[in-house]
């Protein structure tokens, strides 16, 4: 008999396939654990030896069959399985007495530790060794190894949620589809999932009772999943099995009446900018400057920064680039920056806020950006985060004239800068819609919260008016009407995008590997039917009504497999 599960579909695709579960976690053995009872020194070493052979051998047959960054990760990991003085140190704590766990244990995190204390590259090897530890773990116990399950045949992956490091070894030849318990439509799980064109559905409760080879159906589209599909199932995988493939983005995006929307790339970095230039992108709509603060206890200098947004300009020299300041907080947490106790995060004091609390890195990142424009011939524009009254957009701008950048500009994420689009716009030049905060705070959910991620979808009718109001506002502006475009997750989406542009949104910026789809899908409208289809998603009275409404539609995204 089937059984279906309701969770929210993040990535398109209807697909069948078993599953395989994600492992659980390894657990810590108890601390200087000692020998099992009748076990002796020499016969623990021995297993100890045997199951660091045992992983390390694994990891090298795994790392010769992959390919591209799999390969390099699985070969840094078994290379540190067959380290001898891992396997040395342990054995020592067992000549004391200790179990093989917890020796394991104990001597991987004293590596680990120096490792960290080294610095750069040294550091991020730590995690490696964490790794290897785990796996030698689960080979004493004989339980299944931590991370991506290893199958000769092509799954579909269950988890909890997957975490960035899970995602590094992730081969989409292998991985049919993803189908996780929590996350939400932002998680990492799901970013990955559309990057890689993998069907995916994020917080589909109950799930967690599948097991190792059920028989799925996955619906990316509208976010079912079926234990024990039937011929319904069967037919809907066959159609999409059997759609026609996207044309390549041209590099010009526009409807089916030539109207230029054109399209954009969120990056992260010059390596990034270069992949998304590759990609056809017409510029970049957001630069996540953050990116480069990350992980950092200390300001970059300004020449760090000037050659980090300088790589990125020179992608795109003669194209527009769009700077986001500094967006510290909440989910993005900066030392020097945001204050970790603050008891509300997501409401607490980041983004632009943050110029309030710590005054100068913003001016400091607004001179390093004008010094790399200055040495490009990318068209900077420089735009902040999280602005939610006038004051604070005529603020920003004026902080930019006097750093020497010509087009500020500000994001709308937070709902009463789109309810007062028109004097918020006025100030600046041009305004950016975050939708992926714009939802969470329209809807008072949470981001990151798997269990709000219904609440938490840009299709919501409420966050489209929001959408509307800003771009009417931006076009009312007395001196000018001032250009509005989408930089969220909502803009990657093609259905949406469609929407998007109905409202009067005029470019839309998105993760470079969904230009091709929405590059499709916008061709098949001319600009009055994108705007009778965008009243359709505005009078809905659910998420799921205007998406269906919107759907119907557009029959190519089925063609498509969209
Ligand atoms: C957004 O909120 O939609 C956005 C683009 O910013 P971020 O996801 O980086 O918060
Ligand atoms: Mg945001």
């Amino acid at each position: 008999m089937s059984e279906s599960f309701a969770g929210v579909g993040v990535s398109a695709g209807r697909v069948i396939g078993p599953v395989r579960r994600m492992p659980d976690p390894i657990i810590a053995p108890a601390d200087g654990a000692p020998l099992p009872a009748g076990v002796s020194i020499e016969e623990e070493s021995a297993r100890l030896a045997q199951a660091t052979a045992a992983v390390a051998a694994g990891l090298k047959e795994r790392s010769a069959a992959a390919t591209g960054d799999a390969a390099a990760v699985l070969k840094a990991t078994a290379l540190m399985a067959s380290d001898r003085t891992l396997l040395k140190s342990a054995t020592k704590l067992v000549a004391s007495g200790t179990n093989a766990e917890s020796a394991i244990w104990e001597a991987a995190e004293a590596v680990a530790m120096q490792l960290t204390g080294l610095g750069g590259y040294m550091a991020e090897r730590a995690t490696d060794v964490l790794d290897v530890r785990s796996r030698i773990v689960a080979q004493l116990r004989g339980v299944p190894a931590p991370g991506i399950p290893d199958s000769d045949e092509p799954f579909v992956l269950c988890a909890v949620d997957l975490a960035p490091a899970d995602t590094a070894t992730l081969d989409p030849a292998r991985v049919l589809a993803l189908v996780t318990s929590d996350g939400g439509p932002q998680s990492h799980t799901a970013i990955i999932a559309r990057s890689l064109g993998l069907p995916a559905i994020v917080a589909a409760s109950g799930t967690t009772v599948l097991s190792d080879g059920d028989i799925l159906f996955v619906d990316g589209i509208d976010g079912t999943v079926v234990r024990a599909p039937g011929a319904e199932e069967e037919a809907l995988a066959q159609a999409y099995a059997s759609r026609v493939a996207l044309p390549e983005f041209s590099g010009s995006g526009a409807l089916k009446d030539g109207y230029a929307v054109p399209l954009l790339a969120n990056v992260g970095s010059g390596s990034d900018a270069q992949a998304a230039a590759a990609a056809g992108a017409q510029g970049v709509g957001l630069l996540r400057t953050e990116f480069c603060f990350l992980g950092r206890d200390t300001e970059p200098s300004h020449e760090e920064q000037v050659s980090a947004y300088k790589a990125v300009f020179d992608a795109f020299g003669g194209s527009k680039v769009v700077v986001r300041t500094l967006d510290a907080g909440a989910d993005k947490p900066l030392p020097f920056l945001t204050d970790d106790s603050e008891p509300n995060p997501a409401l607490g004091v980041r983004g632009y806020r943050t110029d309030g609390s710590v005054p100068g890195v913003l001016d400091r990142q607004l001179k390093a950006i004008a010094q790399a424009a200055n040495g490009s011939d990318a068209d900077v524009w420089t735009m902040a985060p999280m602005i939610s009254t006038p004051a604070e957009a005529a603020a920003f701008a004026a902080m930019c004239k006097d750093a020497g950048l010509k087009t500020p500009g500000v994001m709308v994420e937070v709902p009463s800068a789109a309810l007062l689009a028109r004097q918020v716009c006025a100030e600046v030049d041009f305004a950016s819609i975050g939708t992926n905060d714009l939802t969470q705070y329209t809807m008072a959910a949470d981001r990151q919260l798997g269990a709000l991620a219904a609440l938490n979808d840009p299709w919501q009718p409420a966050v489209l008016h929001l959408i509307k109001a800003t771009c009417d506002g931006g076009a009312a502006v007395e001196s000018g009407p001032r250009p509005v475009g989408v930089c969220g997750e909502a803009a990657a989406d093609p259905a949406l995008a469609v929407v998007l542009v109905g409202l009067g949104v005029a470019t839309l910026s998105m993760n470079r590997r969904a230009l091709p789809a929405v590059a499709a899908i916008l061709k098949t409208v001319d600009l009055p039917g994108a705007q009778r289809i965008a009243q359709l998603a505005l009078n809905a009275a659910s998420a799921d009504d205007a998406r269906n409404a919107v759907r119907n539609e557009l029959p190519e995204l089925d063609i498509f497999g969209l």
